[in-house]
């Protein structure tokens, strides 16, 4: 008997290519889009500049580390120095500013683990996050940004996972299930692993790039135009590679056993990274180490219940692909909570 895991991809699986392209293509933002976005920083530039002129904005999130569809939020980071005000007091000033300066719904959300202003553009109607010095975020953004450079079929698989995610009801977390953020890692995970590869490892190489946050070092290889063939060796189709995704996390990944990690390109050992005991709330049941903070497992949220949820879902979205005769609809078919 053959088990599920040694299941070969079915062979006219490239039939379905064209479809997922498209659906690719029309999920990526318009220039349009990217317009409105841009006037949405300048607007917010000025207002804040009148009250700290020497604060640097930064665009992070899936505004621009090329991972954004036109539903994207648009995430900001203002790099000031604060000297005895608190992040949360300097927060509830700018949240006045804001309001001041006539933008929407402005709220200052103090109580997360990174807290933030919320509020929405009246020009563009677009929703905005601003945090303020979470560097580690930028140097991330920065990372998937070089990566999405690498290959192409990491966006476009990134893409469709993300957009998959969404309407199975799985890229919630406060529900116990991934961010956006932790799909992408798992898609890079997912094709560095692939042979031959289709993506490097930029941590492992000559560090061309170094960035320390508070004592956090970030360093990688960042000149990644010269390896744009690097993949080429690589012939796998965008819809061999959504089946082949859903197939390792559904019958290959070892959840027990092992943790993903982009900055060594591999999987690691539970026992290793020593994620073994319950402490506190870090259950550990699918860990996804975060490339710089390398004690932040990303799937911490995830629980008995959502593991389980996660894990069928990988399974039925591989189970489509390899037997359904109409995969690009039935795969994105919104999960019905009802039932
Ligand atoms: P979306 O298109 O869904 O908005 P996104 O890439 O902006 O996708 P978010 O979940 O909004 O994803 O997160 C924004 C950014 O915040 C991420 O790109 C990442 O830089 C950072 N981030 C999010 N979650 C974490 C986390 N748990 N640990 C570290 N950084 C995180
Ligand atoms: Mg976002």
């Amino acid at each position: 008997r053959t088990s599920r895991w040694q299941v070969e991809c079915r062979h006219d699986i490239d039939t379905f290519t064209p479809g997922f392209l498209a659906m690719y293509e029309s999920l990526k933002p318009s220039e349009e889009h990217k317009t409105k976005q841009q006037q949405l920083v300048d607007s917010l530039t000025k207002s804040v500049s009148k009250e700290w002129p020497d604060a640097r904005l930064h665009l992070y999130g899936s505004s621009a580390n090329s991972f954004g569809t036109s539903h994207s939020d648009v995430d900001v980071c203002l790099e000031m120095e604060i000297g005895t005000e608190s992040t949360v007091e300097i927060l509830l000033k700018l949240a006045d500013v804001l309001r001041t300066d006539s933008f929407d719904n402005v709220e200052a959300i103090t109580g997360a683990r990174v807290p933030i202003v919320r509020m929405s553009d009246p020009e563009s109607g677009f929703s905005c996050d601003i945090c303020i010095n979470n560097l580690l975020a930028v140097a991330n953004t920065k990372l998937l940004k070089d990566y999405a450079q690498i290959d192409q079929r990491l966006l476009q698989l990134a893409f469709l996972v993300k957009h998959w995610a969404k309407l199975r009801g799985v890229n919630e977390t406060y529900r116990g299930t991934l961010s956006s953020y932790a799909y992408v890692l798992m898609c890079i995970h997912f094709l560095q692993l692939r042979e031959p590869k289709s993506l490097p490892c930029l941590q492992a190489m000559e560090h061309t790039y170094t960035m320390n946050v508070h004592g956090t070092e970030c360093a990688y290889f960042d000149k990644v135009h010269q390896l744009q063939d690097f993949g080429a060796e690589n012939k796998e189709s965008i819809a061999e590679l959504l089946w082949a995704f859903f197939h390792y996390w559904a019958f290959h990944h070892n959840y027990k056993r092992d943790v993903i990690s982009v900055r060594i390109g591999n999987t690691i050992s539970r026992k290793q990274k020593n994620w073994t005991a319950r402490i506190g709330n870090d259950r550990h049941l699918m860990c996804i180490e975060d490339p710089f903070e390398t004690d932040h497992d990303l799937g911490r949220g995830v629980d008995r219940q959502t593991i389980r949820i996660l894990r069928e879902e990988f399974e039925r979205a591989a189970t489509m692909l390899q037997y359904d005769d109409d995969p690009c609809v039935t795969l994105f078919e919104p999960y019905d909570y009802e039932n």
